[in-house]
C-alpha cells in the first residue's frame, strides 16, 4: 500500500507570481522548488509594490505636518525630509517582508535554489547556482515566472545617477532640486506625487494627449488638476528626442524644440518581460509580443509548462501575477481552473489615489456598449469635509437596459480599498439597482460609490 508519490514542480522566479505558485502548490501537496537568481518577493517587493508605498507613507506623513494649521495644530521648526532615513526605513519594511516569505516557504517545505534558471526540456531546469556551480532539476511540471525589468529606450543614457530607472531612484539618498520624469503612467504619477511632496520642482513629459492615458478621460483630467495644483509641470503630447548628460544636471530636448533641464531624471516608460536566455526556444515555449503565450489555464504550448505574471499578455500588476499563479497550481495539481480578467481592480497610490475595474467610459462605448453613467464628488461627503479630503469623485458606467455594471473609475481618498466595493458587483453581475439598495455606513468615503451608484438613475440624494 505505497502513498502516491507527490508532484515535483518547479518555479522559476520567487515575484508575487512564483512565490504565491509555489505556495499553492505545496499546500495542495505538490513537493515544491522556487529557483530565484537574486531576491524572494522580485520586483513587487523589492522595487515596486512595496517601496513605492513606503516612500509614499513618508511623503504623507510630511504633507500632513505641512497641512497640519489647517486643522489647528501647530508645528514649530524646521521640517525636513531626510531621504537617507526615508529609504532606511522603506528597506526595513522590505526585509521584513523578504523574512516573511522565506519563513512561508520553510513552513509549507518549498526549497528555495539561489541561482539563474535555464530551461533545458520539458521536465528539466538547470540552475546556475549563485554560489558557483550548477544543478539540473528534474520536475513533472514547470511554471515560469520571471517578471520584467524596466524597458530601456535607447534615446535616454541610462548612468543610475542623472538618468534613472525606477530601480534606481528606490535608492536615491537625497532629495534632487529637480527631476524630469518621463511618462504619465502609474509608475511617472506615483513619483511625481512622491517628489513633489518632499520639495522637488518636479515636470513630466508624456506622448499621449493625458495622464494616465489607460484610465478612463475623466479621471485622467482630474488627475492633471491635482498635479497641476501640486505645481508639477506637465509637457503632454510630447516626445523626448535627446538627452544630454552635464557636469551637474540633465538637459532634454523635446520634438517641439523646447528645451528642459534637472538634476536628474526618472524614465518610467514602460517595463519589458524577462523572456530572454530562457531556454524557451529549445524546449519549443512560442511567444508573441515579446510575451509568452498561454491559454486560460496559463499552460503555454508546450504541454506541462506554465506560465504567469508580467511574462504573459494583460495588464502587468502583483495580485493578477499572483492568481495566475494560483490558476496555474490548481491546474496542475488537477483542479480545472480558469482566469477571468473581467473584475481585476487597479490601484494608483498617488495623493488622491485612484482605483478603478472594468471598463473606462471610452472602452465601454468602443465595444459597442449604451452606458448610462454615474458620478458624485467626494466634496458632497459629510466624511470628506471632516477629514479635509475633499478632491476627486466616483464614476460608475452601467450598461443601459440590462443595468449591469461595466465599470468603475474612483479618484479621491482610499480609493484604492473603495473599488473594491464594484468588484464583486462586476464579477457576480450584480445590477445597479441591487448594488444601490446596500446601506452604506455614515459618515465614510465609501458613500461616494453609493451615491454615484444611486446617479446612474438620477436619484443621487446629496448630488447637487
Ligand atoms: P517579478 O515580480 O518581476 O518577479 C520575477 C522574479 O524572477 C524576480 O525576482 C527575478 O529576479 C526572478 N528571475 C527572473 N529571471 C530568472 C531566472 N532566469 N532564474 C531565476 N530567477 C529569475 N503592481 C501592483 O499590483 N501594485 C502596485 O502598486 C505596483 N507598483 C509598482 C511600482 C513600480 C515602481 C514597479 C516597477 C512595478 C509596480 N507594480 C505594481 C507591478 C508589479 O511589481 C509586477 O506586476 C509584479 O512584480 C509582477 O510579478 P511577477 O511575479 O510576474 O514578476
Amino acid at each position: 500500500g505505497g502513498r502516491e508519490v507527490s508532484k515535483r514542480i518547479v518555479v522559476i522566479g520567487a515575484g508575487p507570481g512564483g512565490y504565491v505558485a509555489a505556495l499553492k502548490a505545496a499546500k495542495l501537496g505538490a513537493q515544491v522548488t522556487v529557483v530565484e537568481k537574486d531576491k524572494v518577493g522580485g520586483t513587487c517587493l523589492n522595487r515596486g509594490c512595496i517601496p513605492t508605498k513606503a516612500l509614499l507613507a513618508s511623503a504623507e506623513v510630511l504633507t500632513a505636518i505641512k497641512e497640519a494649521e489647517e486643522y489647528g495644530i501647530r508645528v514649530e521648526g524646521k521640517i525636513t525630509p531626510d531621504m537617507g532615513l526615508i529609504i532606511a526605513r522603506k528597506n526595513k519594511v522590505v526585509e521584513r517582508l523578504n523574512k516573511g516569505i522565506e519563513f512561508l516557504f520553510e513552513k509549507n517545505n518549498v526549497r528555495l535554489v539561489k541561482g539563474k534558471g535555464t530551461l533545458v526540456g520539458n521536465k528539466a531546469v538547470k540552475v546556475e547556482l549563485e554560489e558557483g556551480g550548477c544543478e539540473t532539476l528534474e520536475a513533472d511540471n514547470i511554471i515560469i515566472a520571471t517578471g520584467s525589468s524596466p524597458a530601456k529606450i535607447p534615446v535616454f543614457p541610462f548612468d543610475g545617477k542623472r538618468v534613472l530607472t525606477s530601480d534606481e531612484i528606490l535608492d536615491l539618498d537625497y532629495v534632487p532640486s529637480s527631476i524630469i520624469i518621463v511618462g504619465a503612467g502609474v509608475i511617472g504619477c506615483e513619483f511625481g506625487t512622491f517628489f513633489s511632496a518632499v520639495g522637488s520642482a518636479v515636470t513630466m513629459v508624456e506622448m499621449m494627449e493625458r495622464v494616465l492615458p489607460t484610465e478612463d478621460s475623466d479621471l485622467g483630467k482630474e488627475m492633471e488638476k491635482v498635479l497641476k495644483r501640486k505645481k508639477i509641470k506637465l509637457h503632454l503630447k510630447s516626445r523626448i528626442e535627446k538627452v544630454e548628460i552635464k557636469e551637474n544636471g540633465v538637459k532634454a530636448v523635446l520634438d517641439s524644440g523646447k528645451e528642459l533641464e534637472a538634476e536628474i531624471m526618472l524614465v518610467a516608460t514602460g517595463r519589458r518581460a524577462e523572456i530572454n536566455d530562457l531556454g524557451l526556444e529549445t524546449v519549443g515555449v512560442k511567444t508573441d509580443k515579446g510575451r509568452i503565450i498561454v491559454d486560460d489555464r496559463m499552460e503555454t504550448s508546450v504541454k506541462g509548462i506554465y506560465a504567469i505574471g508580467d511574462i504573459v499578455p494583460g495588464l502587468q500588476l502583483a495580485h493578477v501575477a499572483s492568481f495566475e499563479g494560483i490558476c496555474a497550481a490548481e491546474n496542475i495539481m488537477g483542479i480545472e481552473s480558469r482566469m477571468d480578467y473581467s473584475a481585476v481592480p487597479r490601484g494608483i497610490f498617488t495623493d488622491p489615489e485612484v482605483g478603478a475595474v472594468g471598463m473606462t467610459e471610452e472602452e465601454a462605448l468602443n465595444a459597442g456598449f449604451r452606458i448610462r453613467t454615474g458620478r458624485f464628488y467626494f466634496r458632497g461627503l459629510g466624511r470628506a469635509q471632516a477629514a479635509g479630503k475633499i478632491i476627486g469623485f466616483a464614476k460608475i458606467i452601467a450598461e443601459e437596459g440590462t443595468d449591469k455594471i461595466l465599470g468603475a473609475s474612483i479618484i479621491g481618498p482610499n480609493a484604492t480599498d473603495l473599488v473594491h466595493e464594484i468588484v464583486p458587483a462586476i464579477k457576480c453581475a450584480i445590477t445597479v439597482k441591487d448594488m444601490s439598495k446596500l446601506i452604506h455606513s455614515h459618515p465614510t468615503f465609501s458613500e461616494a460609490v453609493m451615491e454615484a451608484l444611486h446617479d446612474v438613475h438620477g436619484q443621487s440624494i446629496h448630488n447637487a
